[in-house]
């Protein structure tokens, strides 16, 4: 008796099993953004929920543009709590970089990246990770970043958004100003376009492991003379190093990054001329522009976070800019005194959004009591 009764429980338990199974795959797909799964377990009152949501839905549709490198203070100490949601420019092979410090209490930050072209309807919300989420660029152009804390955080907090290179500098020592031929400039008197970038160095300066990868071949032949093909394994992009003096690797030896591959030299169709490194990158797409991947960049300093302006009200003729600088353009101008809620500040600009619904910068002097 007792172990029939075991079979059964095994039998229910298994059928419960896959009937849950079952059941989950349709939630499956509405649990694959953080923002999703956040507003299904949040059980505070609805009303909070509907204010959290429409604003996320007016940070993706503002027109509101930023820089390649920003540092700003959130300031989500308003009688709203808002998202805010901007666009900026990238290549493929940039890492875009976002952070967030000085949360007090500790709280979570959903990003979410829309590439160029994707249906703003459809989120991939993400959770800042210990204060930082990194993202590869795939495609170049106008990306969408939308930034928000949990219902409930207020205080202010400094953000950056950021680029950085993704893979290491290929040339010992080198940078940016020494790449002196880019990606498409005309070879062979129109006949073909250049295919990678040429860094030039002294004679004998180390080339290097752009990433983590393996050797897939080395040999001298053809225009690129003495050469080494590194391969990535994550992203299976090969890396092609051409015109070295030496070689100082060989097929099938794992290296990683900043290891010593050979020296820079001119063999090849280079003969002749200056020493330097062609370096290009073929994925499996085919060959891409590698001056994003290296190109290296400053960061901005952190700064004292900005204090919430005392003024909250916007002089009569104010402009509404799309971005923090005179460089962005004119959205509208006010021209009434009107009171304002104050998003964030990128230095002595301010992210305003006035009474009746509007969006833009504006510099600190249109503030006022
Ligand atoms: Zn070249």
């Amino acid at each position: 008796m007792y172990i029939i009764k075991r079979i059964f429980f095994t039998l229910i338990i298994i059928f419960t099993a896959t009937a849950c199974k079952e059941l989950k795959i349709p939630g499956k797909i509405f649990e694959s953004s953080e923002r999703s799964k956040y507003e299904r377990s949040f059980s505070g009152a609805d009303s909070l929920m509907a204010q959290w949501k429409s604003s996320f839905s007016s940070a993706v549709a503002n027109r509101l543009m930023v820089g390649e490198s920003n540092a700003f203070t959130f300031f989500a100490n308003q009688p709203q709590q808002h998202a805010v949601g901007y666009s900026l420019e990238l290549k493929k092979g940039d890492q875009l970089v976002i952070e967030a410090s000085g949360m007090t209490p500790p709280a979570k930050i959903f990003v979410d990246v829309f590439e160029p072209g994707t249906d703003t309807g459809k989120a991939k919300s993400e959770i800042l990770e210990n204060g930082k989420f990194t993202r590869f660029t795939e495609t170049s152009g106008l990306h969408k970043v939308v930034i928000q804390p949990e219902i409930g955080y207020r205080n202010s907090f400094e953000m950056k958004i950021y680029t950085q290179p993704s893979i290491a500098f290929p040339v010992a020592g080198k940078g940016n100003r020494d790449v002196q031929s880019f990606w498409g400039a005309s070879r062979d008197g129109g006949g073909r376009s250049h295919e990678g970038v040429d860094i030039f160095a002294p004679r004998g300066t180390p080339i290097v492991a752009v990433t983590d990868g393996f050797i897939t071949r080395t040999g001298n032949q053809g225009l690129g003379g003495k050469q080494v093909w590194l391969r990535d394994g994550i992203l299976g992009n090969s890396y092609y190093y051409a015109h070295l003096d030496s070689i100082l690797t060989e097929g099938g030896r794992q290296v990683k990054t900043g290891d010593t591959l050979g020296r820079i030299g001119n063999t090849g169709n280079a003969a002749g001329g200056p020493t330097h490194l062609h370096f290009g990158i073929y994925t499996t797409g085919g060959a891409v522009d590698p001056y994003p991947y290296l190109r290296k960049r400053s960061i901005q300093a952190s700064g004292t976070a900005a204090k919430l302006p005392e003024g909250k009200w916007i002089k009569s003729g104010t402009n509404l800019r799309s971005g923090p600088g005179t460089k962005y353009e004119i959205l509208s101008t006010i021209n009434t005194k009107m009171p304002v809620e104050i998003l964030t500040a990128f230095g002595s600009w301010y992210h305003i959004k006035t009474a009746d619904g509007k969006q833009g910068f504006v510099q600190g002097e249109r503030l006022q009591k």
